[in-house]
């Protein structure tokens, strides 16, 4: 899967991960060997174009965290910006709607619809233990009827009794009517194939999508058709509305094209990804771990995340030091208040801290929530460097001036204060009696 575009990312990467320093040119040469990559994987121009700049930018701007190097920084921007790609959020099938919930299977022949509906039945009937009718409307060729009919056979999922004579639409209303009757909890129609998309095709499942009132239409699309598949996507889009993809042959995929460009060209989710002939080989779509297999380089895009958390922990562990020595000044109060915004404000930090409850019991009377951590980094950021030191120094001309910097009012500012005080008090309350703060929560 991906084989020929991760050897080329990974062949350009690789020059750029050993490096200790790298210069725009650096950058900018990777990013044309990268863009290069990704066209000769048949990705959309347009998506690359868009991938390279939002790459481009971040690595010329990232500030490098420490313990990592330059390189390193650009392979976890580049793997972020492929989960973006893909489509950041995993969209699995949804079967969120009344009972029976209708499923439409729509796409070309050959795309390897019928197969994808067997598996997809299969899969909800054995992991979800759902009970699945399927139902194949492909009135003019009774071959795909007969061989959706053994492919439920062998998965051991019903088929609906096929009746000849009737229309895609006739069976769709049977479909439905015999999943009622028989308690069913989902109903799947595969409809008809074209070799390639036709009005007619489309004008007949536009008809079944009316009578069936789909909870999910979802498009099988065959990934080594690469750019065509997602031209077709976007042509039955527009004439029937699709609500997902499923991807098929990805297994046989070594580029990518396909599945890199689908989601920002049609701004639809692949849900579900084919890989391989065999009835259980059909996967959810996961951005993530499709990202981690097209870079090959899951190691330095988690080496990076360590490092970006040891850096927060480093922080923490430092404010904790000072704090036990008394030296809890307006700075540290500030990377306090940072850090408890990063980890769902306020309160729920310190409820974790022993010996806090009598500041969690103020803050909540305050009110204290994002807004307010904000406004109070602002009015330490309005201060000299020699006022958050010592705020002692802070009389009411200071504050004054630190109010209208930040453009809060002197009440704020000595509400600050106070918490500020009190919080160093406790602080060094806590020091005495040895570990505490947020020196326990880091695990130092
Ligand atoms: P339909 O005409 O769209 O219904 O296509 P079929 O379901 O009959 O599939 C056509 C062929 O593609 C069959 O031989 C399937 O086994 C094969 N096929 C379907 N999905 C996949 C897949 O994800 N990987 C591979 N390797 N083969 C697949």
């Amino acid at each position: 899967m991906f084989e020929t575009l991760q050897e080329r990312l990974s062949g350009v990467l690789d020059k750029l991960r050993g490096r200790g320093s790298l210069s725009e040119a650096d950058v900018s040469e990777a990013m044309r060997e990268v863009r290069r990559a990704l066209l000769e994987a048949d990705v959309a121009l347009d998506v690359v174009r868009d991938f390279i700049a939002r790459v481009s930018e971040q690595a010329v701007g990232a500030t490098v965290v420490k313990s990592v190097t330059p390189g390193q920084m650009v392979v976890k921007i580049v793997h972020d910006e492929l989960v973006n790609t893909l489509g950041a959020d995993n969209q699995p099938v949804s079967l969120a709607a009344a009972a029976p919930v209708p499923i439409l299977m729509v796409g070309l022949q050959g795309s390897g619809k019928t197969t994808t509906t067997a598996k997809l039945a299969k899969r909800l009937q054995d992991r979800e233990k759902k009970k699945v009718l399927m139902a194949s409307l492909d009135t003019r060729r009774p071959a795909a009827m007969e061989q959706l009919a053994v492919l439920g056979t062998q998965v051991g999922v019903q088929t609906l009794p096929i009746v000849t004579g009737q229309s895609a639409v006739q069976i769709a209303q049977r479909a439905l009517q015999a999943a009622k009757l028989g308690g069913y909890d989902v109903v799947m129609l595969d409809t008809a194939g074209r070799t390639t998309v036709d009005d007619e095709l489309m004008a007949e499942a536009v008809e079944v999508k009316k009578v069936s009132n789909p909870h999910e239409v979802l498009l099988v699309a065959d990934a080594l058709t690469g750019q065509d598949a997602v031209t077709t996507a976007r042509a039955f889009d527009k004439a029937l509305g699709i609500t997902g993809l499923a991807l098929t042959r990805v297994d046989g995929d070594g580029r990518g094209g396909a599945a890199l460009s689908m989601r920002a060209v049609t701004g639809k989710p692949i849900k579900l990804i084919g890989v391989g002939e065999k009835m259980d080989a059909l996967e959810d779509f996961d951005p993530q771990r499709i990202a981690g297999r097209i870079l090959g380089m899951g190691d330095i895009v988690a080496l990076v995340e360590r490092a970006r958390e040891q850096i927060d922990q480093e922080q923490a562990a430092r404010a904790a030091e000072r704090m036990r020595k008394g030296q809890f000044d307006l700075n540290d109060l500030k990377s306090q208040l940072q850090q408890m915004q990063k980890m769902g404000g306020m309160a729920g930090v310190m409820g974790l801290l022993p010996g806090m409850g009598q500041i969690k019991k103020q803050l909540d009377a305050a009110n204290i929530d994002e807004k307010v951590l904000k406004r109070q980094a602002a009015i330490i950021d309005s201060m000299t460097k020699a006022e958050r030191k010592n705020p002692d120094v802070l009389k009411a001309s200071r504050k004054k001036r630190v109010a209208a910097g930040s453009g809060t009012r002197v009440e704020d500012v000595n509400r600050l204060l106070k918490m500020h005080r009190q919080m160093a008090d406790m602080m060094k309350m806590m020091g005495k009696g040895g570990r505490g703060g947020l020196a326990g929560l880091a695990g130092k």
